[in-house]
């Protein structure tokens, strides 16, 4: 199976050939198709299986199709792995000009709201920095947001930002997709589903 059997256009397939990645993983070949034909999606995967390019290429295709500024949040737990999805979209989005923010604690406000201010098209945030922005810096809004991806929901919410995402979740539009990532199906993680996820499909790695 290649990336182009699961529906990846020319222009991605090239990004992911240029990574030297000959074969779509598990988790990609699973979740990919579905993404792309619409539909929200949850994915039991661990960090390692490939499960950043199994949401970044769908919303890449998408935001091919549809450019727009503020496209798509993706909601991470910790600065690192914040870093690593901002840089795969990078990568896989190089050839169509992507950029991408870094909103994450411990980094200066003011730089960041700069940053905002250049309308990204993919935000990558910690939840709590993310909402300071949203309460403090004039002209930034989430409003004509397309995709909201919670990755490693399960430690997101094992860190106590459940108020913090609830917040999001008022301020974005209910008209998105959502995909949610999660090692493990927790009891929290469920109801984050249930209050997020519109008719997913879960597949499981
Ligand atoms: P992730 O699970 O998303 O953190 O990805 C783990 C690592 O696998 C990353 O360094 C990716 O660059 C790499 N990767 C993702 N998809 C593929 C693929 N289809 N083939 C080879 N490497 C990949």
């Amino acid at each position: 199976v290649s990336f182009k059997d699961l529906g990846v256009v020319d222009v991605l397939c090239e990004a992911c050939e240029s990574l030297k990645w000959k074969h779509p993983s598990r988790i990609q070949r699973e979740a990919i198709p579905l993404a792309l034909k619409g539909k929200d999606v949850i994915g039991l995967a661990e960090t390692g299986s490939g499960k950043t390019a199994a949401f970044a290429l769908p919303i890449l295709q998408s935001l091919l199709e549809n450019p727009q500024r503020y496209f798509a949040l993706i909601l991470t737990p910790t600065r690192e792995l914040a870093y690593q999805i901002s840089e795969q979209f990078e990568a896989l989005g190089a050839s169509i000009g992507v950029k991408t923010a870094v909103i994450v604690g411990g980094m200066d406000m003011m730089s960041q709201a700069l940053t905002l201010a250049k309308k990204p098209h993919i935000i990558i945030a910690t939840p709590g920095r993310l909402v300071d922005h949203l309460e403090n810096t004039k002209g930034f809004s989430l409003r004509a947001l397309k995709f909201l991806v919670m990755d490693e929901a399960d430690r997101i919410l094992n860190m106590d930002f459940e108020v913090e995402v609830d917040k999001i979740l008022q301020v974005i539009p209910r008209e998105r997709r959502t995909f949610l990532f999660s090692a493990t199906m927790t009891k929290k993680v469920q109801k984050l589903q249930r209050a997020s996820l519109k008719d997913p499909v879960k597949v499981e790695v």
